[in-house]
């Protein structure tokens, strides 16, 4: 386990539009507004998002277990935003609701916007946090940079 303090930023209130990849504008708004580290949330729906649901096994390294989704569903997502590699990185998990069938998953690739997905956007400053790969873990995840 390891943790920084970190101060409020800027906020942002975010509506996604019809077709919008939420991933791709996400980014943009990163890179846009120069987000180094932010929490976001996302309500609405999605057409379709290719996802990990766990590993196939529960064994270090994971081995991801994808899944597509294909028809529109509702969503209820939570992801931040940091940095890997001097670009935005971002990491977003989300549940997926569709008649009687509930998923939560990793999204991993596409996520276009089905009507609208709206989203708030929460920075984080006096933080030096990046993503980077975990070599114990054979995933990426937040490293933080203390004085
Ligand atoms: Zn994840």
């Amino acid at each position: 386990m390891d943790y920084a303090k970190a101060n409020f930023g800027r906020s942002f209130i975010v509506r996604f539009d019809h077709n919008d990849n939420i991933i791709d504008n996400i980014i943009k708004i990163a890179e846009k507004e120069k987000i180094k580290c932010a929490w976001f949330w996302c309500l609405g729906a999605i057409k379709n998002a290719e996802i990990v649901c766990g590993p196939v096994e529960t064994v270090v390294p994971p081995i991801p277990s994808y899944h597509n989704i294909l028809e529109t569903n509702e969503i209820v997502a939570v992801g931040n935003i940091s940095t890997q590699d001097a670009k935005p990185a971002l990491h977003l998990h989300c549940a997926f609701g569709r008649l009687d069938k509930t998923r939560v998953g990793c999204i991993r690739k596409s996520s276009d916007v089905y009507l609208t997905v709206e989203c708030l956007i929460m920075e984080f400053t006096h933080i030096d946090v990046k993503r980077m790969p975990n070599p114990g873990l054979g995933i990426n995840t937040l490293f933080f940079k203390k004085d």
